[in-house]
C-alpha cells in the first residue's frame, strides 16, 4: 500500500530503489543524488521522523540504524566512511523519515558545510 511517506514506500516496495542491504529492522539503498562515489541511505522500517522526534521506546530503532549503516558500508565495500543524519530543514533534512547517509569513496573535508 502506498503511503504519504517516500521512504515508507521504499520499505513497502511501492517506490523502487536500488536496495543494497536489508535486515528485519532496516533497509539500505543508493541515494538518487549521490554526493560521493558511494552514497547509501539507511532507514528504519519503522516510520520515525527524525532523531529529535524519536521516543525512548525507539532506542532500539536508533541503534539498528547505526548497526545497519555499518553493515551497509561493509556490503558496498567501504572501510572508511562518513555517517550523516540531517535533523530538521535548516540542517538539510528533506525527507521526514529518519535516515542515515553513508558516504564514502573519496576523502572527506572537515568541518562539513
Ligand atoms: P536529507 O536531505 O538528509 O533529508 O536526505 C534525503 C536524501 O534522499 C537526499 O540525499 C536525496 O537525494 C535522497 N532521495 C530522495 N528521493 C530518493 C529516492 N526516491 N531514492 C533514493 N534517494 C532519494
Ligand atoms: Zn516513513
Amino acid at each position: 500500500m502506498s503511503t504519504g511517506c517516500l521512504f515508507c514506500n521504499i520499505v513497502a516496495r511501492t517506490t523502487p530503489a536500488q536496495i543494497v542491504f536489508e535486515n528485519d529492522h532496516v533497509v539500505a539503498f543508493k541515494d538518487i543524488r549521490p554526493v560521493a562515489p558511494t552514497h547509501v541511505l539507511v532507514i528504519p522500517k519503522k516510520h520515525v521522523v527524525g532523531v529529535h522526534e524519536a521516543k525512548a521506546e525507539d532506542a532500539q530503532v536508533l541503534g539498528q540504524v547505526l548497526l545497519g549503516a555499518r553493515d551497509a558500508a561493509e556490503k558496498v565495500g567501504l572501510a572508511s566512511y562518513r555517517l550523516v543524519v540531517n535533523q530538521g530543514p535548516d540542517a538539510g533534512q528533506s525527507v521526514f523519515h529518519l535516515h542515515c547517509h553513508v558516504i564514502g569513496g573519496r576523502t572527506m573535508s572537515w568541518p562539513p558545510g
